[in-house]
């Protein structure tokens, strides 16, 4: 995980893990002609800051994402986007090399809440403002002293 720089710089603490299977498919669409892609899946629980109370909130990862890919040279923007939506691909660019990490990286990133937070907590603020709500306000006590 501390090789995961980006996903390091969103996570309270390094008390998480990961767990990641790759493997390569192959397989033939309806007119015959083959696609090669990776199956991705990656599990475990990461540590996020809750948004609202800025406390550590507990996120479980489930990735279990069908990479397809597209010959190297080709524009994205020729990318058979239709074909992708329906049969649930994502696309990436196929090299001789693949940078892994960057990939599982760049995965965990796109799964996780845009904006973590417990189901129930309160902001730091708040708990604040309770607090002097407790304390007798100026204004009591003046009318207090206005009684005499
Ligand atoms: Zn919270």
């Amino acid at each position: 995980m501390s090789r995961l720089a980006r996903l390091d710089d969103v996570l309270v603490s390094r008390d998480g893990w990961l767990d990641c299977r790759l493997s390569g498919f192959r397989e033939r669409d309806e007119s015959g002609a083959e696609k090669f892609g990776l199956h991705l899946q990656v599990s475990g629980r990461l540590g996020l800051r809750c948004q609202r109370c800025l406390g550590e909130v507990g996120f479980e990862c489930a990735i279990d994402s069908r990479l397809l890919l597209m010959p190297p040279g080709v524009p994205s923007s020729e990318w058979p986007e239709d074909e992708l939506e329906a049969d649930d691909y994502d696309a990436i660019p196929a090299n001789r090399e693949m940078a892994l990490l960057e990939l599982v990286e760049e995965e965990v990133l796109l799964a996780l809440p845009v904006v973590p937070r417990h189901a129930e907590c309160r902001f730091p603020a708040d708990v604040g403002a309770e607090e002097e709500e407790s304390e007798p306000s100026p204004f009591a006590a003046l009318a207090g002293l206005k009684k005499h």
